[in-house]
């Protein structure tokens, strides 16, 4: 990782006894998800228009920032780190962040995560491994390589399978998240909880959120997870679990295998009081809610100020983050939000 200019000199200091992270609300922030790029190899569907407009390089924080503010994060309580973006792995040198974020795991940080897409995760399994990193999420809509090719623009379902067995190989927990699409994938998510369950991977299922713009209308794609799951209900043995992530997932087992399936359910419920993140972007900016533009600019705030600046930076953030989403999902209407989920990581 290149050394930053004088002016982006800020360095973690040793000491740890700022204040932790607690929002207005009273909800202690221990989660912070990065946006390392918001570019994708991908074009899927739901997620961009096929002709993106990216973030001018200029505008992007240095691997080193990145790792500064993190760093910042976890001195200031937070546990867990999840990389994602954009796909992190097109990101040249992603995996100098990974080894270095990957030093805190044990010391500070509970864990270091990452959310891909899985084209390139042959190639990087190992490292993220040998990092700490012990967890995946591989994002995959489909196991119909036509399908795949279609929601993704052009995506190439056998090389993300290698990725996929390539992480369970390496030793990582793989779970594949999945949206539900109607008319797209809707009568595979049996097969697919089926074939999670075979792997020994787990499953969380997404509804599609109304941000940024496609090229589609939202409410054509949208289906309820309360209707896949009273399908998913006939189908399989599935008993409500405990697990709490802190986030908008809901879990139950899948049978006695081990298979855990998470519901992501923005639209059709509220998840918003136990909300324990926060999300970093590629550009330096600190979302404080995936469904508000409420914001604040850690980049300058680093680069104008230090660390002094980013902490007061970090706490105005949380000062402001709202206390929940309004996420709905009505036809003609523009997104909720303007920004793509790839900007902010999902
Ligand atoms: N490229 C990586 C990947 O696809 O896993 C990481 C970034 S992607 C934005 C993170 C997750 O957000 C993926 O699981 C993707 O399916 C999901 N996602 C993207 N746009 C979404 C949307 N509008 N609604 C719901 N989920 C979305
Ligand atoms: Fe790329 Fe992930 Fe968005 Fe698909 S969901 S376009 S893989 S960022």
């Amino acid at each position: 990782m290149g050394e930053p200019s004088s002016r982006r000199g800020a360095r973690v200091p040793d000491r740890l006894g700022m204040g932790g992270l607690t929002d207005a609300h009273g909800r202690a922030v221990r989660y912070l998800r990065i946006s390392v790029t918001d570019r994708c190899d991908l074009r899927c569907r739901y997620c961009m228009s096929e002709e993106m407009t990216f973030l001018p390089r200029s505008e992007l924080l240095a691997l080193e920032e990145i790792a500064i503010i993190a760093e910042r994060f976890v001195a200031r309580g937070v546990t867990k780190i999840r990389l994602s973006g954009g796909e992190p792995l097109v990101r040249r040198d992603v995996g100098d962040l990974v080894d270095r974020l990957g030093r805190h795991v044990g010391r500070g940080l509970d864990e270091l995560t990452m959310t891909t897409n899985g084209t390139r995760l042959a190639e990087h399994a190992g490292r993220l491994h040998a990092a700490g990193i012990r967890r995946v999420n591989v994002s995959l809509d489909s196991l119909d390589p036509a399908v795949f090719r279609h929601v993704t623009r052009h995506g190439d379902l056998a090389r993300v399978l290698r990725g996929v067995f390539a992480a369970r190989d390496a030793g990582l927990r793989v779970k594949i998240n999945t949206v539900a699409l109607r008319g797209l994938n809707e009568h595979e998510i049996p097969d697919i909880l089926a074939w999670t369950a075979a792997n020994g991977f787990d499953l969380s299922l997404i509804e599609t959120m109304p941000l940024g713009a496609v090229d589609e209308e939202r409410i054509d794609r949208f289906l309820p997870l309360t209707e896949v799951f009273e399908t998913l209900s006939a189908g399989f043995a599935l008993a409500r679990d405990d697990h709490r992530s802190g986030g908008p997932a809901r879990y139950w087992s899948v049978g006695d295998g081990g298979t855990r399936l998470g519901l992501i359910t923005p639209l059709t419920a509220d998840f918003c009081g136990g909300c324990n993140r926060v999300r970093l972007t590629t550009e330096g900016k600190l979302y404080l809610c995936l469904g508000h533009d409420d914001q604040v600019d850690l980049k300058a705030a680093l680069r104008d100020g230090g660390i002094a600046g980013l902490d007061a930076a970090i706490d105005r953030g949380l000062s402001i983050k709202p206390a929940r989403h309004d996420f709905r999902i009505v036809a003609g209407d523009a997104p909720a939000v303007a920004r793509h989920m790839s900007v902010t990581g999902g």
